[in-house]
This record gives C-alpha cells, sequence and structure tokens, in this order.
C-alpha cells in the first residue's frame, strides 16, 4: 500500500474540507488544529483504510452526526445514532424559550411574599429522542425537575445514557405523547416538544441528512401537523393553569400551529424565528 500524508489524504477523499477534517480527526483521535499542524506525517496503513471507509460512507450521503456518533447541542455533546432525530440548532430556540420561562417563574416566586418555599419547577420533553432537550434544561436550570418520554425504547436507551454523560437526573417514560406517563405524575408548568412535523409527501424527506434519520421522529401525517393536535388536546389534563407549552414546528406552521393551540386551552401564543428569519417556535400559556 503506498504511503499517504494527512495532507495527501484528505485532498484525495472528494469530502469538504472541513468534514474530511472531522473524520480523519476521528480515526486518529486528534483535533482540528493537531491535523493542521503535522499534515505531513504519514497515515498507518489500518488509519488510512478507517479513514476511506468513514469518508465513503460519508461520500454516500450518511450524515456526518451519526459517523462521529455524536452531536453538539447548547454546547454539550450528545451521542446519536440512527435511532434518534440529530439535534438541530434550531431547537436551541426553544430550549432558550423554556429556560427563559423557568428563570422568569423562580424570579417572580422569590418576589412573592408567600412564606411557602419555592416548589421546582416540573419540566417535560415530549418525544425527546437523544433527550438533547430535555437534559440542556436539566443542565442549564437548577431547580428543575425533569421528565421525559418517547415511542422508541432505542431514543430512550440513548438519552438516558446522555443523561448520564451530562450527570443530570430526567425520569424517562415509554409511549405516545401524554399516554407515555402513569395517572398520577402530577401538573407540569413547562412542556416543549420537537415533534415531528413533516409532511408525508414532502421532497426533502429524499434529500440530505433526513433519509437517514427515523421517519417516525420526521413525519407529522398527511398534513404535518397531528402531534400538536394530539398534545395540545390533553394538555390541560396534565398542566397547570399558568404553565407554558411550546413546540418546535415547520417554517410554513406557524399559523397553523397558533390555531390549534388557541382552539386549545392556550393563550398569549406568540411564535418566534430562527435565524433565518422563518416561523419556527411557538408558545402559549395555559389558561
Ligand atoms: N427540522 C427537521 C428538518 O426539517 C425536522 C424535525 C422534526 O420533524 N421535528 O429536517
Amino acid at each position: 500500500m503506498s504511503r499517504v500524508s494527512i495532507a495527501a489524504a484528505l485532498r484525495e477523499c472528494k469530502l469538504d474540507r472541513l468534514e474530511a477534517q472531522l473524520l480523519l480527526g476521528h480515526v486518529l483521535g486528534v483535533d482540528r488544529v493537531w491535523l493542521l499542524t503535522h499534515d505531513d506525517e504519514v497515515l498507518s496503513d489500518e488509519q488510512r483504510l478507517q479513514f476511506e471507509s468513514l469518508a465513503d460512507r460519508r461520500n454516500a450521503g450518511e450524515p456526518i452526526a451519526y459517523i462521529l456518533g455524536v452531536r453538539e447541542f447548547m454546547g454539550l455533546e450528545f451521542e446519536v445514532n440512527p435511532s434518534v432525530l440529530i439535534p438541530r440548532p434550531d431547537t436551541e430556540i426553544l430550549v432558550e424559550l423554556g429556560l427563559s420561562f423557568l428563570h422568569e417563574r423562580s424570579r417572580s416566586q422569590s418576589r412573592s411574599r408567600s412564606r411557602e418555599p419555592a416548589r421546582p419547577a416540573r419540566v417535560l420533553d415530549l418525544g425527546t429522542g437523544s433527550g438533547a432537550i430535555a437534559i440542556s434544561i436539566a443542565r442549564y436550570c437548577d431547580s428543575c425537575e425533569v421528565y421525559a418520554t418517547d415511542v422508541s425504547d432505542a431514543a430512550l436507551q440513548t438519552a438516558a445514557r446522555n443523561a448520564q454523560k451530562h450527570g443530570v437526573a430526567v425520569q424517562f417514560y415509554a409511549g405516545s405523547w401524554w399516554e407515555a406517563l402513569p395517572p398520577e405524575i402530577g401538573a407540569f408548568d413547562l412542556v416543549l416538544s420537537n415533534p415531528p412535523y413533516i409532511r408525508a409527501d414532502d421532497k426533502h424527506l429524499s434529500c440530505g441528512d433526513v433519509r437517514f434519520e427515523p421517519l417516525s421522529a420526521l413525519v407529522g401525517g398527511n398534513d404535518g401537523v397531528n402531534a400538536y393536535r394530539d398534545i395540545v388536546s390533553r394538555s390541560r389534563e396534565f398542566m397547570r393553569s399558568g404553565a407554558m407549552l411550546a413546540f418546535e414546528h415547520g417554517w410554513d406552521q406557524g399559523e397553523v400551529v397558533r390555531e390549534i393551540m388557541g382552539r386549545g386551552h392556550c393563550h398569549k401564543i406568540e411564535t418566534h424565528r430562527d435565524l433565518a428569519g422563518h416561523d419556527r417556535v411557538t408558545c402559549g400559556v395555559i389558561t
């Protein structure tokens, strides 16, 4: 086998330079800066074969997050695999909105004159996948109890490993939306969800990373909004009056999600935009 330097391997793999560096860094167990400063070093045959096999997978379209087995979200590294959706930067808007609601809640509790000790906020992530939303909330909010559900056992196992990796306690329940929860669970103060919201006939399902992601985490029925209807319809049973319900949704679903929430039990409904200026997250307060 001919000898190949780091620089040559990066050049010859037909991948975008950043992705090639991430994959080669993964094989060698080094970071990008190390690669840049050692680019004349020669790869062993084993390293070269390993790198070529990862590059082939990437060239065949497999998401880089699944190949590396990790993705960063809210400054934390999450394990990902094909049983969970890859966390997206857009979803950080949902987490930040949840954190600011929790912050406001604890400020108003400390301002109130009640002598009762402040009750920790009870937070729920419906359809948690890798656990990115629930675990980020638990990590950045000290005084809350976090619960999460998913219909997929493989996803829940991944989420439980991620919770352990970040040293946070999240209680996980298996099942579809609210059905996962035992009836005596008690009322929540904040419920967040990034449910499947792509229309079944959306052409994007056959492009890019989503081809490799679990369909059950992506497709929300023929009009893409089944999950919002299901979740809103039972929100009053599981949420306190004054609690916040917040969803991520598709760029063109702000209006329909506001309508579903308005017909449900929500008021003070607001939509927040993503960095591209599209409607992305809608929240409301339970009446
Ligand atoms: N935002 C994802 C995408 O467009 C979809 C996530 C979801 O359905 N919840 O690829």
